[in-house]
């Protein structure tokens, strides 16, 4: 009977590029449960606010934006609001305007709110910056996921160069070091490693090699 199955809830969070979604997504389809990505959800309010034209601060037009917004996930594609904007959420543009977004009380309120729910009582892999700590403090396994950001910012750059998009190495370290900044010294459940979380550095590791010492983990 399912609902007697332990839970497993994995935390998984770390700076950005590190390849906490792709090990989040291979665990997700190892162990047959659902994915969560948080940094998505941060994105979608990101793309809505910059397509209202709002500004990255607290007012009474991003409460009522927030209270009538609707996200969701369909497998791991993000819907805001009916529309499926997984494309459209992977800019530079998005990227930034997710960590300016992030540092807003009223949107981590909601999107925290919303992250507690889809953790709760059910098994589930989530990655982010605060699930270990904020979101899922009780996950039974907690991962942080690091890499030097010089070789972040080189699998960022690839990424971007297989895409066919434009792209110039410095510019990429210097926003990934400016994230890092941001999400690690905002005031609100800032990026940190939760004291039970295991670390596991991948700047010398190959997403194979990551996955079978988290599952080496999970298993044993
Ligand atoms: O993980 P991803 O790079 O897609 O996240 C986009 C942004 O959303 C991050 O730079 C971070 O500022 C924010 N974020 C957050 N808390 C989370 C997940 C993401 O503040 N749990």
């Amino acid at each position: 009977m399912k609902n007697c199955e332990p839970l497993l809830r994995i935390a998984i969070d770390g700076p950005g590029g590190a390849g906490k979604s792709t090990i989040a997504k291979l665990l997700a389809a190892r162990y047959d449960i659902p994915y969560v990505d948080t940094g998505a959800m941060y994105r979608a309010v990101g793309l809505k606010m910059t397509r209202l034209g709002l500004p990255f601060e607290e007012s009474d037009e991003l409460t009522a934006m927030l209270d009538s917004t609707d996200i969701d996930f369909v497998v791991e594609n993000v819907i805001l609001d009916g529309e499926d904007v997984s494309g459209l959420i992977r800019t530079q543009e998005i990227s930034a305007a997710a960590s300016a977004c992030s540092k807003l009380a009223s949107v981590r309120k909601k999107l925290v709110a919303l992250q507690k729910e889809m953790g709760k009582v059910r098994s589930v892999v989530m990655d982010g910056r605060d699930i270990g700590t904020n979101v899922m403090p009780d996950a039974e396994f907690k991962f942080y996921i690091t890499a030097s950001a010089r070789e972040r910012a080189r699998r960022r750059y690839l990424e971007l160069i297989n895409k066919g998009e434009q792209a110039d190495f410095d510019t990429v370290l210097a926003e990934i070091n400016e994230r890092d900044y941001n999400d690690m010294h905002r005031e609100l459940d800032p990026l940190r490693k939760a004291d039970d979380a295991i670390e596991v550095d991948t700047t010398h590791m190959g997403i194979e090699e990551v996955l079978e010492s988290v599952v080496r983990l999970i298993d044993n």
